[in-house]
């Protein structure tokens, strides 16, 4: 989290934390669809709502990109109660419009 915090300020990006229980990997990133279980030997799947295959790993990388710029555009909540070190940004307290928009340009 360090690195990454370091990292993100280098670059001038927004680190966005999300909840570690969010369901990122069985949650289908094209109709979010979420399964009941989907264990770890388990590298691909079918949804079985609106039959896209997923790569769990890339899967879970789009929703995990969906839900920071979710926080980032509107302010939602996945973040941890009482998670400290939680940058201004992503709080979407007097968060310009422009910067918003630039950051997502840019990713
Ligand atoms: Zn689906």
């Amino acid at each position: 989290m360090r690195q990454l915090e370091y990292k993100a300020d280098w670059y001038g990006r927004e680190l966005i934390k999300i909840n570690r229980y969010f369901p990122s990997s069985k949650r289908c990133s094209n109709c979010g669809h979420v399964l009941e279980k989907l264990p770890l030997k388990i590298r691909e799947w079918d949804c079985p709502e609106c039959g896209s295959h997923h790569d769990r790993d890339i899967n879970a990388g789009v929703n995990i990109l969906a839900a920071g710029l979710a926080v980032s555009a509107c302010g939602a909540t996945v973040r941890p109660e009482g998670s400290k070190s939680w940058k201004a940004g992503a709080t979407k307290q007097e968060a310009p419009k422009s910067d918003a928009r630039e950051s997502r340009a840019v990713s």
